[in-house]
Formats: structure tokens, sequence, C-alpha cells
């Protein structure tokens, strides 16, 4: 029978798949001998079954009851004994951190008789056992028998007026537990269960069925982190920062998040339990003055930070609590951080030598360097500063105040941007959170809810900016000097300095983008990134190539490190006031009146050929020969028709044009007279954009054109296309590498056949991913993907991230059988998937030549093909 339960002693910070992230780095300090209070961890096999099937695994509850059983004996207590009981929590932890979306019960084990048995055990501390009893009842009621919780928050405020929670006496904490147990009584017409085992079991499958929380599911989806992982459930024995002021509980990372500085950093709360520290019920303090409160605490708490620091080679965060004087680690991770401090922490990390700088790579992400490339505010811009909070996590955002997570989601919606403003936020902001532009609250520190999950996602956050006076129910907040906001009411926040200013400021490009863009590195920033991008591109085997279809786009994806040009569409080439001359091309009647047409574009097409070649300096670059279907560039069927049938003007040409409008009109343009098809159809267009291709090739020295045929499904296609191409090319006397995308399914499973004609291949993933699914991109995003991925049909969207199993399963094969039969065949990818972090490692995997993405994303192409070939086996990009 399979092993569910595992002791702290029996795990370890690799079993993460098993034992989530808490439970795993739980049994690892345990293991490093630091004082974690005993417990054990039921696998994340466990909940999937559990979800699954409905009912726990067969052996469960024995195996969990012997594991109780040694926890009891190790701490000479039973769970809920009434004279003496042993509480316990039940916290939820997945394979990824994913903070406060999911439930943790605290406080298991105890009844009206085990509440005098726990007051005894604390010295006669009536006032802190029916505090650990109304806060068990609260969390009991809310996470496991689904009673909203606002109706316990209600009670507590009531009783406690304008006092604080701290202010309660024993007597009314008694009183608010009798007032706790009817609420549950009226909301769920059954009693609060007595029974610890009870309890503990019922929390169990709570803190499982949470990992379907609404809440966790969209934070699963805006992270990308797989729906069918499931969670683990760690039960340790609990320890109390709510004895009174010599107890309180506190988180701290052990360096700064946003800065990644090396220094104290964290937040104290004293006299609390759990939750209270990142909700904001009361004030922390910072950490430093945990010195001055209890010293041999502090030194020693110090210490834990360095060995940790040390023994996971990273910056983590951690949670512990003081109880009477006695320190006590309640978790530990390698903690979020913003992008900025990825890169420095990364480069500090190897300074210190603790890491190598092929580790570095692999410690930064693609998306992490893409946040550092947004724009940020112009110092030099007029600004009206209102207040000034901390800088939760860093970039510029502009947008209309809202107020609530509803109106953030609503106001997006209608296409406005927003900054949602909070007192503080919970788990329940979630959706406004994902919506906004960015996050300002009034409450809490660097570590409260709003900053730990903006940070997560890359979100502009300004918190504990306390000098605003924020107003939920009226929708707008006072800053000190009088100034009102009221929703709708546009703001800008600085998450890199805190500052909130009113109207808008004008944002200017980051440092990193000019530092690609040619500047000297300047800042620590900058330097750290370009460290780490040079050994990017000195590790990677893939080449990375951009799509630009202009000169300015070409020269500037070079200055970003592009090699070539992997894909310059020439469709904007007949654009403008060339329409022009395509209509006059599909209104020849005669072969002189086509070619005539065909003529006049040649020089237009040439010269701009001309104008790449030159921008790229030598670099290759990959023209594809026209791609869409004609009526693109042609008028508007229903205007035509308007016009012709209204207007007192109508020419004899535009009766002609309808009527080539309604012959070319297809129910399926997609699929229909497009890409090689009109090579074929249409005599002398390819020839016309070969010859152009190859004339500007000769007159740019240096030049080296690839000519590639789109949408080709079968052989024969490219060999009739290929032959013509090859005949110019000789003619005009240029040498240039010919070959074909591959984006038709059927192309890639005649890759072997196709490969005889085709020098390379280029995967254009875009439509070999409509292909193979079966989607029309413009009509499926918005009319069900959403469904699809509540549905967890994908993970996320197969346009955005290639789809291995599928898509991928054809470009393996095309891969395999067009290298057996060309051996020096080139293979690159030219479809949105370039640039995108796991695609980028499936090319890596499979043995292309180069991605080619577009312009802004070729730093994050080349950092991500740095990172997939020093983590061989490990290809998680997140
Ligand atoms: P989350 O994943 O949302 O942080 P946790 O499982 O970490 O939830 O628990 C919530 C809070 O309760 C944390 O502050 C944690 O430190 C605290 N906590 C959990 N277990 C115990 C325990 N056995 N004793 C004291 N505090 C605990
Ligand atoms: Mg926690
Ligand atoms: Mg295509």
């Amino acid at each position: 029978m399979a092993k569910h339960v595992y002791d702290f002693t029996e795990g370890n910070r690799n079993l993460k798949d098993l034992l989530g992230g808490k439970g795993a780095n739980l049994a690892e300090m345990t293991n490093l001998g630091l004082p974690v209070p005993p417990g054990f961890t039921i696998t994340s096999e466990a909940c999937r079954h559990y979800l699954a099937a409905g009912a726990v695994p067969d052996g469960l509850d024995q195996e969990v009851a012997g594991h109780l059983d040694a926890l009891e004996k190790k701490m000479g207590r039973k769970l809920g004994q009434a004279d003496d009981p042993l509480l316990v929590s039940v916290r939820s932890g997945a394979k990824f951190s994913m903070p406060g979306m999911m439930e943790t019960v605290l406080n298991i084990g105890l009844n009206d008789e085990s509440v005098h048995g726990l007051a005894k055990q604390a010295g006669g501390n009536e006032r802190f056992a029916w505090d650990s009893y109304r806060r068990l009842i609260q969390m009991f009621g809310k996470t496991v028998l689904d009673i909203d919780g606002d109706l316990f928050e209600r009670a507590l405020d009531e009783l406690k007026g304008r006092r604080q929670d701290t202010d309660l006496d024993a007597g009314e904490l008694q009183g608010l537990v009798k007032t706790y147990k009817g609420i549950v009584r009226e909301q769920t017409g059954k009693d609060f269960p007595a029974d610890p085992l009870e309890q503990m079991r019922l929390a169990v499958m709570a803190v499982f069925d949470s990992w379907n929380a609404p809440r966790a599911i969209l934070y699963r989806r805006q992270e990308r982190i797989p729906a069918d992982l499931g969670t683990a459930v760690n039960i340790m024995a609990m320890v109390f920062g709510n004895y009174g002021d010599d107890s309180g509980t506190g988180v701290a990372f052990t360096r700064d998040p946003g800065s990644g500085r090396q220094g104290i950093y964290g937040d104290y709360l004293q006299n609390a339990q759990g939750e209270d520290v990142v909700a904001g019920i009361r004030n922390t303090i910072p950490l430093e003055e945990l010195e001055r409160i209890d010293k041999h605490s502090y030194d020693e708490l110090l210490g834990i930070m360095q060995t940790l620091e040390t023994h996971y080679k990273d910056l983590c965060d951690i949670e512990f609590t003081i109880e009477r004087g006695k320190l006590w680690m309640l978790q530990t991770r390698v903690g979020k951080r913003t992008a900025g401090a990825a890169f420095r922490i990364a480069t500090q990390l190897v300074d210190q030598g603790l890491i190598t700088l092929d580790d570095a790579v692999t410690r930064v992400t693609g998306d992490q360097l893409a946040q550092l490339m947004f724009p940020r505010f112009d110092a030099g811009a007029e600004k009206k500063k209102i207040a000034k909070g901390m800088n939760a996590s860093p970039g510029a955002a502009v947008g209309k105040a809202v107020f609530s997570s509803e109106r953030a989601v609503e106001l997006t919606e209608q296409g406005e941007d927003v900054i949602l403003v909070r007192r503080e936020t919970n788990p329940d902001d979630l959706s406004g959170m994902i919506a906004a532009k960015g996050i300002l609250t009034s409450r809490g520190g660097k570590t409260s809810h709003a900053a730990v999950v903006a940070r997560g996602m890359g979100k502009t956050c300004v918190c504990g900016a306390e000098e605003l006076e924020v107003n939920t129910r009226d929708g707008s907040f006072t800053a000190p000097d009088g100034v009102v906001v009221s929703e709708g009411d546009v703001i800008s926040i600085d998450g890199t300095t805190g500052e909130v200013f009113l109207g808008e400021v004008p944002v200017v490009p980051s440092a990193v983008v000019e530092y690609f863009e040619g500047a000297e590195p300047g800042d620590e920033l900058v330097k750290a990134v370009d460290r780490i991008m040079r050994h990017a591109d000195a590790a990677r085997r893939l080449g990375v190539r951009a799509n630009a279809d202009t000169p300015d786009d070409a020269a500037r994806a070079r200055r970003f490190g592009a090699q070539g040009i992997g894909l310059c569409r020439t469709e904007h080439m007949f654009l403008g006031e060339r329409r022009q001359l395509v209509e006059d091309l599909v209104l020849a009647s005669t072969d002189e009146e086509r070619q005539a047409a065909l003529d006049a574009l040649e020089p237009l097409q040439k010269a701009d050929f001309v104008r790449i070649f030159q921008s790229m300096e030598g670099d290759p670059v990959t023209i594809r020969l026209i791609d869409p279907p004609l009526h693109e560039f042609l008028p508007d069927i229903v205007d035509l028709s308007v016009k012709v049938a209204t207007s007192p003007d109508v020419t004899e040409k535009d009766r002609k044009l309808l009527a080539a409008v309604k012959r070319l009109h297809e129910q399926n343009p997609m699929l229909g007279l497009r890409g090689v098809r009109l090579g074929l159809v249409i005599p002398g267009l390819f020839a016309m954009q070969v010859r152009a291709i190859a004339q500007a090739a000769k007159e740019v020295p240096g030049a080296r054109p690839e000519i590639m045929i789109p949408l080709v499904a079968a052989v024969q296609e490219l060999e009739s296309v290929r032959e013509e191409a090859a005949k110019i090319l000789a003619e005009v006397g240029v040498e240039a590498l010919i070959g074909t995308m591959i984006e038709v399914p059927r192309a890639a499973l005649t890759a072997g056949q196709i490969a005889e004609a085709a020098e390379f291949f280029s995967f254009g993933t875009n439509d070999l991913t409509q292909m193979a699914w079966g989607f029309s991109r413009d009509d499926v995003e918005s009319s069900f993907f959403h469904r699809y991925l509540d549905l967890g049909i994908f993970g996320v969207s197969p346009f955005e991230t290639l789809d291995r199993e599928g898509v991928g399963r054809l470009i393996k094969i095309a891969v395999e059988e067009g290298r057996a039969v060309r051996p020096d065949l080139r293979l690159g990818i030219c479809g949105e998937h370039g640039g995108d972090p796991d695609s980028v490692h499936f090319c890596h995997e499979v043995g292309l030549d180069y991605v080619s993405c577009s312009p802004f994303r070729i730093p994050v192409a080349r950092l991500e093909a740095g990172r997939a070939a020093l983590s061989d086996t490990d290809s998680d990009t997140r």
C-alpha cells in the first residue's frame, strides 16, 4: 500500500511534489536541527485521490492515527485531552506556493472541557485559552463549515467597539465563544463538533477541498500552476504567540525582496496568532524592534536566518512564533521577490561565493526580465504627490481609482485602466488585483497580503500609505492636505518609490531597455542584467532571430541581440498606396495587364528589401512570400456593395471590383486561397517577389536572403515554386536558401518528403496550433477559451504556450523525419511561441537551431535559451 503520511523527520526539501513546499521545507528545517514543532504531512497524492474519488484513500485514517499517536507520545499529551490538551494546526501546502489561497485551521483539539485544561497548562491564563478557543470556532466555522466569515467578524467587532482584540478579557472572550457557537448552530443546524478527532478529520478534508476554492483556481490560472496537483496537508503541534506580551508572531525575509539588499527585514506582532500579522488587524512593528523586546529570541532568529540562507543558497522567507520567550520556526521557503531583486540577488549570491554564474542564470526568468522592460515614471515630469507608502512591488501604474474588486473587474472589462484602492486586501480581492494596473493600500507592510500577491504577479503595488483615509463604502479616499479622490479620478502610483500622485504622470522607458538599446550598464540592476545576459548568451545553443517586417523593427531587433530575421512578412508591402496596384492585379483580364501590375510592384518591393538587408548587416533574413488571402487588400464587401448600390458617382472600376470581391469571397478564408496556393494560382506573383529579393540582395553586399514559402501541405506545391525561384536566383546571380513553413499538420506528417525540396523548415506555430486543434484563433479566444480553462482542458491557452503533447508532437515528427532526409536541414520557429519561456525550452529540447520572436521578446528568448541549456532536466520556467 502506498505511504500517504510522512513524519517531518522523514521528509526533505526535494519531496515538494509529494509533501508540498510547506511540508518539504518543514521537514528540511527539522532535519537541520532548527526548532520546529513536531508534526507530519499527508501527501498531495492522498488529496488527488480524495478529489477524484470523493473519499480518502483506504488506510489513510489508520496511517494518520499511527502518526498522531507518535506525536502525542512525543508531546506527552493527547489531542484535546481534557486536563492537558495537545492542540494541532491543520495546514494546506501545495507544490507551488499559493499564499493565502487555501485554508489552514489552528487550535484543533479545543472544546468546552479542554479549554480549561489549556488554561491550566498556561499557568492559569484563562484569557489565552478562551482567545484560542474563539479563534478555532471562527476559523473552523469559516473554512470547514462554510459559514460566512463576516458573521464572526461582526460579532467580534461589536464586542470590541473601539478597543483592540488584545483588550478583551477572559470573560468577554468566553462570551464570544458562546456567541460563535450560536452562529454555528444557527447556520448549520448542528453544534460545533466537540470531538477533537472529528475536528481534525473534517479540517483535513476541508483543506483538500480548498484546492478547488474559486480564488485558488483563479490564482493557479494567473500563475500558470497546473490544476491537477492537489495540496498536501500538514498537521503540527500548536505553539502559541497569543499568551501575552512575552509572546508573538512574525514573518521575515533573509534579505529585502524589493532590492535584494541583505538586512533585517520583517514584521512582528506581540500577543498574536498566525494570520494576525498579515491580516493587518493591528499595526505590526518592524522586526528590528524585537531586539529590544526579546534579545535572546532575536539573536537566535538572526542566526537561523543566516543558516537558512547558506543552506538554501537563496533568499528565504520565514514564519515564526515566540511562545513565552521560546522561538519556533513555522515555515520557510525560497521567497518570492521582485524582478529587479531576482537579478540583483542572483549576482550578489555569486559574489558571495554561494552559487555559480550558471546557477545565477537559472535563478532568474524571462518573465522577470520582461517586467524590467516596462516603462517607469518620467523623473522630469511635473507631479502632484499626495502620499507615500511602502514600495511593495515596482513599476509605474496609472489608472482610475476604484474601491472594490468588483468595480475593478467591471471597469477593466470596459477597457479602462484602474488602480485598486483598499484599506488592505484579502484573498477575496484576487480578481480585482488581477484586473487592476496597480494596487494601493493604506494599511499593512511589505509582507501584507497585497504586497506578497502583487509581487508574485509582477503587479505594481504601493501598500501601507497610512496618511490616506480610505473609505471603501463611499468609494473615496482623503489625502493629508485635504485632497479627495473619488472613484473614477485618475491617480498614478510608483511601486519602486512608494509614491502616490494625483492625475496621470507620463512614463518613460526602462533603464534595462536603454541598456539593450546600447547604453552602458549604469546602476547595480543593469549591471546584474548585463552579467547574466552575457552568461546566458555564452551558454545557449539556440539562436535567436526576430520577426521584423520593417527596417526600424529590424534595427531594434538587432540592437536587442537578434542574430537575423526569422520572419519578414511581405504583406505590408502591398498596403497603403500600393493597394491600387493589387486591385489592378486582381482586376487584370489579360496576361499583359497582370504583368504590368506586377512590374509596377517589383521595384517598390525591391527597395523595401534593400533597406531591410542593409539594417541586418549580413545576418540572415528569412523572407516569407505573400501569405494572406487577396481579399484582405481589397475594399470591404459590404462597404463596396453599399457604394455601388447607393452612391451617385460609382465608377466602372467599382463595379468590376465588387464582382472581383464577390468572386474572391470565402467562407473560411484562413483555409482558402492563401500562401503557396496564391503563388500557384496567380502566375508571376511569387516570381515577382523572388526577383525583387534577388535584385535587392545583389545590391547590398553581404546580404543573406532566405526565401520561405508559406502554407505548404504537400511537397509538390513546394517543388513547383522552388523550381521557378531557383531559376530566377540563377538568372540574377544570387544565392539564397529556399525553404518552407511547417504550419499545416500534413506538412509535419510528410516532413520527410518535404525536406527533399526544402533547405530549411520554420515552424509557424500559430497556424499549426489553429489547424492541429481545429481552432480559429480570432474566434475561440473570446468565445470559449475561458470555459476550457475553467474545465482544465488546458492550463494555459495553446496560442500562448506551445501545446507540447499535440502540436509539439507534430514538430517532433517533422524534426526527426526532416533531419533523417537532410541532416543539415535548418530548423526554426517563427510563431508567437518563439518568445514564450516554456516554448523556448521546448524548442531547445527538440533540437531546433533558432527561435524567432518579436523584437521586444528577444532578450527574453536569449535568457530562456541560456536557462534551457543550463538546466537540462529542469524545464520549470516559473
Ligand atoms: P498560509 O499558507 O496561508 O501562510 P499557514 O498554514 O502558514 O497558512 O498558516 C497560517 C498561519 O498560522 C501562519 O502564520 C502560521 O505561521 C500559523 N501557524 C500554522 N501552524 C501553526 C502552529 N502549529 N502553531 C502556531 N502557529 C501556526
Ligand atoms: Mg504560511
Ligand atoms: Mg501562417
